[in-house]
């Protein structure tokens, strides 16, 4: 087998590639250098003179700045660099632009192949991670996440054949810096994310849908002011529903009040055990039931003769979770039931959190007359979580709806060697 054979089948090159000439430079005189293979490479004739930018065929410009160097996956202990003239063409719509390259997206200094499984590292792991282990640094692996969810957006239209979708507020930053999230109820797939949370992000959402907006039959949201006019007004036909996963934070962050009240009352009395004994139960009143071991369950139990206020407010969070499991028509009745009890409770946040479910009462019925999950929204907020923390926050929030595209839009490129 010849040398160029080799390397083609070892380096994963397509056939418009054309390998001109090799060399192993061994990394002598550098301490603990690794060996490089340096691989000179041109494009096929027939694949030349295409804009990088577009891929229109365009016609010669310049010799543009000469050779360019592209890093490519590794070849066991040695690392591994292409290098090929990098001539300009003129493009009918881009004008001078360094023609396209089959080994490599338009302005990188990586080839594809490299870019993918640094990509893939980051998403599976985190982008210092990818960076260590490919040794470059975190810009440039964030540079390439960028580079890939730009592409593949361009390659499919994720807002086509929506029917039901759920529209939420993502914090990417301390203070007040929101993205606006969109994802399809039916996949669980992200389809669209932005800066901002405003009518107008809203409406720039709508604008993108086009007269797809027709087609939308369900679209659930938290209670945010901002959703539901735009919503009404660009989706008319549309039933609007309101997130099972939002009414429940409603409803433990008004347990989670309560418990603040009591601990707060507790301490001032001089009672430092019992108020102690409040504050520890931050978590435990916070968890669903179903998920309570038996000791814990005990501890709940307690609580009623213990503190009667903070078990009223816990027993009207259970209770709340459960209207939603229910039909129809008994839910509609255990919802006044509840209101009404919640409305006597002398429970502050309860009393208020009525009077919002009363205001969204019909949003809230939608949503358990068509069953629109909560799994899907919830799930989605899980991962996103999990991509600002593996990455200690976002500055930028561009490089936010990046991984974020990449993780929940099913844009994750392949490895390289999946055909
Ligand atoms: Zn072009």
């Amino acid at each position: 087998m010849r040398v160029k054979t080799v390397l083609r089948k070892l380096l994963g090159l397509c056939r418009a590639t054309v390998i001109v000439g090799w060399e192993l430079a061994d990394g002598a005189g550098d301490e603990g250098a690794r060996p490089k293979l340096v691989v000179w490479v041109r494009t096929k004739v027939r694949r030349r003179g295409r804009c990088g930018r577009c891929g229109t065929l365009a016609s010669w410009y310049d010799r543009g700045d000469g050779q360019r160097r592209w890093r490519h996956v590794d070849v066991a202990f040695a690392t591994c660099e292409l290098v090929a003239d990098a001539p300009r063409v003129n493009c009918p719509t881009h004008g001078p632009t360094v023609a396209a390259v089959p080994w490599a997206r338009h302005d990188s200094a990586f080839t594809r192949a490299f870019e993918d499984l640094v990509v893939h590292d980051a998403i599976v792991g985190n982008k210092q991670a990818a960076a260590d282990r490919y040794g470059i640094s975190w810009r440039a692996a964030n540079n390439a996440c960028v580079r890939v969810a730009t592409e593949a957006l361009g390659r499919v239209d994720l807002l086509d054949g929506l029917v039901a979708i759920a529209i939420d507020e993502v914090k990417y930053k301390k203070g007040q810096r929101y993205l606006t999230v969109v994802c399809d109820h039916f996949t669980g797939r992200v389809v669209w994310a932005a800066k901002g949370r405003s009518q107008d992000t809203v409406h720039s959402f709508f604008d993108a849908l086009g007269e797809r907006a027709a087609a939308l039959q369900f679209v659930s949201a938290d209670g945010a002011e901002w959703i539901h006019p735009v919503v009404a007004e660009r989706a008319p036909e549309a039933i609007v529903c309101l997130d099972t996963f939002h009414v429940i934070q409603w409803a433990t962050d008004a347990v989670d009040e309560v418990r603040r009240g009591e601990w707060n009352t507790l301490r001032r009395s001089g009672a430092a055990g019992a108020a102690k004994e409040t504050k520890g139960l931050r978590w435990l009143l916070l968890r669903n039931w179903e998920n309570l071991t038996g000791a814990q369950r005990g501890v709940i139990r307690d609580l009623e003769r213990a503190n009667r206020r903070l078990f009223r407010a816990w027993q009207l969070k259970e209770e709340l979770r459960d209207i939603f499991s229910l039909p129809l028509l008994s839910a509609q009745r255990a919802l006044d039931d509840w209101l009404a009890w919640a409305s006597r409770s002398k429970l502050g946040p309860f009393v208020r959190l009525a009077r919002t479910i009363r205001r969204f009462r019909a949003s809230i019925e939608a949503t358990i007359e068509w069953r629109l999950t909560n799994g899907i929204a919830e799930s989605n907020n899980a991962a996103i979580a999990r991509i600002r923390t593996n990455a200690r926050g976002f500055h930028d929030p561009q490089a936010f709806i990046a991984m974020i595209m990449l993780n929940r839009a099913d844009l994750t490129p392949d490895l390289p060697w999946v055909a």
